[in-house]
Parts: structure tokens; sequence; C-alpha cells
């Protein structure tokens, strides 16, 4: 039986932080047209408040909860996120399998152009709009300028663009945060190192790892950072990235209060980089990314534990062995990136973020890095509109009391929230 828009839109929770959205659902055709409207919107409008394309990721979280494939437009009546031209998408899809519309937007040579430059990691919007006025269409003529912007991330990116544009998979994730696990236990025996953004939320692949650190005494993580990177960059797996000190002022926090709901930036310390990874740790990929993706996905490294996965726990160990090769490239900040990119390697460059939290913000920040990024902006909104709080990855601000509500769990921070808990699979919305 097909449901009823009307009967069934009435018990469907009215935020996309309140609702199950599993990254496997029952309308991706749907959601992938909407998808790229709302990236059309984001790349064309990337100077505004981003209104159209916030109506469309709106829409697509909709869709991914539904309990049902969508076979008529009729099903959607009600649901005020599913505005009159996401329906006629909807609905030009259902009578003639795709819509003219998103066809069209696919085609465009600008949106070709655009989603090829941003996904160069430090270019946005507006550096791939300057790059198509001069007259640019590929990525080897961003390369011939040299990077006269001088931005380390687009001089790296480039050089490193094919390795950056294969997905990361999940066991290379994993070996990755095995490393840095053994590596800060060693510097700071007690450290928490979790695994987040979307490997959390059970993505296969990702376009980077993500993994956040802390500790459960307060500010013993102080001083962790730059002795873990020196540590990773002994054992050859640094290429290049930057620290951020951590900028938090609980002061700030209450005044900017625009910051959370529209930008995703916080104030933790972090190392935003790019890592090489040995090529073996990719080569369970199949065994590991395919199967069993739900079994590993929430964890935080066990210390030094084997894996499931001998011939990966195989590589990891070929790093720590005595006669184990100094890194030729330790040195490699002072190196170019076209001079690196040329030799012959056995490893991949990939995008690493390590985040620094104290113990004290650790829980919100884990709700923060996981995501999913239009999770957290639903989430902040709800807060803000519904409990007159401020969510930021730091915590959970009274703005009438000024104090903070702290959180043990992160079980706490939706409890907080009056939401019931959502595991970090179902944040895919
Ligand atoms: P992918 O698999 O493509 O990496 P992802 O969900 O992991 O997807 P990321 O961009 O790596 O996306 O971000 C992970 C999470 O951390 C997102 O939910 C995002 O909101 C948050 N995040 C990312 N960058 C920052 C930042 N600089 N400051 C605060 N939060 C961030
Ligand atoms: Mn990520
Ligand atoms: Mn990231």
């Amino acid at each position: 039986t097909v449901p009823e828009g009307n009967e069934f839109n009435g018990t469907f929770p009215e935020w996309a932080c309140q609702r199950k959205a599993k990254l496997e659902h029952l309308n991706k055709k749907l959601t992938s047209a909407v998808e790229v409207l709302q990236e059309f919107a984001e790349l064309r409008d990337s100077n505004q408040d981003y209104p159209r394309a916030l109506a469309f990721r709106r829409a697509s979280s909709v869709l991914k909860s539904l309990p049902f494939p969508v076979q008529s437009v009729e099903q959607l009546k009600g649901f005020k996120d599913i505005g009159e031209h996401v329906k006629t998408v909807i609905s030009d899809i259902l009578d003639h399998g795709s819509s003219s519309e998103v066809d069209d937007i696919e085609k465009s040579e600008w949106f070709k152009k655009m989603k090829l430059f941003t996904s160069v990691f430090g270019v946005g919007p507006s550096t791939a709009k300057v790059w198509i006025e001069r007259g640019w269409e590929s990525l080897e003529d961003a390369q011939k300028d040299g990077c006269p912007s001088g931005d380390w991330r687009i001089a790296w990116g480039l050089a490193f663009s094919k390795d950056l544009n294969t997905p990361v998979c999940r066991s290379e994730a994993i070996a990755f945060s095995r490393i840095v696990q053994r590596e800060a236990e060693h510097i700071l025996p007690g450290v928490i190192t979790t695994l987040v953004g979307g490997f959390r939320r059970g993505k296969p692949e990702g376009h980077d790892v993500d993994i956040l650190l802390s500790h459960p005494t307060d500010e013993a993580e102080i001083g962790l950072l730059p002795k873990l990177i020196a540590a990773l960059g002994k054992r050859g797996l640094i290429l290049i990235g930057h620290k951020e000190k951590n900028s938090f002022r609980s002061d700030i926090l209450y005044q900017d209060f625009k910051l959370s709901t529209r930008g995703q930036l916080d104030h933790f310390e972090k190392w935003l980089g790019i890592c090489k990874f040995p090529k073996s740790f990719s080569k369970s990929k199949d065994s590991e990314s395919n199967s069993e993706v739900n079994q590993e996905t929430s964890f935080t490294v066990p210390a030094l534990e084997a894996t499931s996965d001998s011939s990966l726990d195989e590589s990891i160990n070929d790093l720590y062995e005595p006669k184990a090769k100094k890194s030729k490239s330790s040195g490699a900040i002072d190196t170019e990136p076209q001079h690196v990119s040329a030799a012959p390697r056995d490893w991949l460059a990939r995008r690493v973020d390590l985040i620094i939290a104290p113990i004290s913000q650790y829980y919100y920040a884990l709700v923060g890095w996981t995501g999913s990024k239009h999770f957290n902006r639903d989430a902040r909104l709800y807060a803000q509109k519904k409990l007159g709080l401020k969510l930021t990855s730091h915590g959970l601000f009274d703005l009438q009391k000024r104090e903070p509500l702290t959180a043990e769990t992160e079980e706490e921070v939706f409890s907080h929230l009056k939401i019931p808990y959502i595991d970090p699979t179902d944040r895919n919305c």
C-alpha cells in the first residue's frame, strides 16, 4: 500500500536532526537529482547565504528519511520542506525518468569546470570563478600558472590532485587511525583517538580522514599536537600541513552567534594537511569496505589492538620495524610540490584533519566533527529556534543564563537538545 502524504507527515519529525537518515535510503534517484540543484546553487550563489541551496538540501533531507520510495508527488503533500520547484523536478523524474533541468546543469561547461576546480584542496567557489574568468579549462591550466596566490593548500592540492580526487577507502582510514592512536598513546598515555567525519557515519569512502583527539584529564591534551605531527613525520607519513592554534574563548562564543549556523569553522587546535599513506593501506579494500560497513563505523581506536585483517596489520607493522627506512622527506615542507609528485612512489597523498579537543568539549566536538554538515546546520538552527540555546562543536550554551550545558557522553548532548539519540550511521541527512 502506498502511504498518502497527509496521513504520514503528521508523525514526521519537523527537524532533520530528529530523523534517522541512513546512507542507504529509498529515494536515491530523487536525492541525487535534488543534490545537483543544491550544488549548482551553492556554487553560483557562493557570495550569499545559500538560501536556495539550503532549500534544496532540506528537501533532499526529507526524501532521505522517508520510509517509502516516492511513486507520486501526491505522497509529498504537506511536507513543508518540499516546495513546488522540487516537486516539478520529482514529477519529471517519475514521469520521464529524468529532469531536463538537472540534465542541463550537469551538461553545462560552467558547472563541470566549477566542480573540477573546487575539487582542489583549498579552492572554494570564489577562487574557481576567478580561474574560469581567466579562461582556464583544466587543472593543467592552473598548474602552469605556478600558483601565484601563494596558498600552500592550492599548490599541494594541484600537485596531488589525482591522488586526492581518488576516494579514501575505509581500510586506509582505519590503518591510519591506528597509527595515530599508537603514536599519540606513546606521547600521551590514555589519549582518546576517534575516527570521525563520514567514516564514523558509515561511509565506505571519503575525501579525507578526520581524527578527533582528546584526553580524560582536562588540559592533558595541551602540547600533544606538535609532538604527534613530529612522530608521524618521523614515520614518513607527513607530506605537508599546517597547524592552527586553539582560538576558543568562551566570551567570544556568546557573541559570534551567526558563525555556528552558517559556517562550520570552530576554534579547536588542529592540523589540516596531506599525509603519505603507503599503498598497502588500501590493499584490503574489498574485504573491508564492502562488507560489514556497520561493524566498525563508530569506533574509538583501541590501543594497539590487532585489526581483523592481517595484511593491514602487516603494513602497519612495517612502519614500526627497527630497520624501517628513515623518511627521505621528513623535510618535505621545504620541498616543491611539483618535484615530490613527479618522483615514483609507493604511497598515495591523502587529506587528513587532526583535531584536538579538551575533554570538557569533547562530546560536542564529537557530534560536530561526525556531521553530516547538514545535520550540524539543522541541529544548530533547531537549538537556537526551539530551545534558545547555542550549539557549536565547543558546547551548548544557554544565552539567557550565559552558562554552558556540560555533557559527559554523546547521548547527553542529545538529551540536552531534547531529541532522541541518533546513531552516527543515521546522521546522513
Ligand atoms: P567526506 O567523507 O567527504 O570527508 P565528511 O562528512 O567527513 O565527508 P568533512 O568536510 O571531512 O566531511 O567534515 C567532517 C565533519 O566535520 C562535517 O560534519 C563538518 O561539518 C565538520 N567540519 C569540517 N571542517 C570543519 C571545520 N574547519 N571546523 C568545524 N567543523 C568542521
Ligand atoms: Mn571527512
Ligand atoms: Mn575533513
